[in-house]
């Protein structure tokens, strides 16, 4: 079966998207730790970031520098925060957290609220910047 982000990828399911070309898509997390807090991923379905093979797996990372380097614009934060976990959904995904303290990178604590045209408007903003 498909995963939840194969299904965004082919539009099955919405999603704030950032950036996208042939290989890979970055879209905002629906449950954020932080405003910008954006989800990159590679359109091939590969559960662990670990098995991706090493071209998947560099151009990942490259993907991932320049939409961070794009949040970091329109972000206050002190920088960008990198995390891999991967424990929900079963394709390979890269977090990418604006934070101004290692605290900021706690994902057990309470997600921020945002509404669905403030989605949109830090979406484009991230986007504008690429
Ligand atoms: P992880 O697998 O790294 O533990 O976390 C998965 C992340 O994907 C979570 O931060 C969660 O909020 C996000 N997520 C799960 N389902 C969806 C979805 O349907 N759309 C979007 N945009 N994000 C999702």
């Amino acid at each position: 079966m498909a995963s939840i982000f194969s299904k965004i990828i082919d539009g099955t399911i919405p999603a704030y998207k950032v950036a996208e070309n042939d290989r890979f898509l970055a879209f905002l997390d629906i449950n954020p730790l932080a405003k910008g807090h954006t989800l990159v991923i590679p359109k091939i379905e590969v559960d662990y970031i670990f098995d991706l093979d090493d071209d998947t797996y560099q151009a990942l990372f490259a993907f991932a520098k320049k939409i961070a380097s794009a949040i970091d614009k329109v972000s206050t934060s002190k920088r960008i925060g990198v995390s891999v976990i991967g424990l929900e959904v079963p394709h390979t995904h890269i977090h990418l957290v604006p934070i101004n303290s290692i605290a900021d990178l706690d994902f057990t604590k309470d997600r921020v609220k945002i509404t669905a045209e403030e989605f949109g408007q830090i979406a484009a903003s991230i986007n504008a910047e690429l």
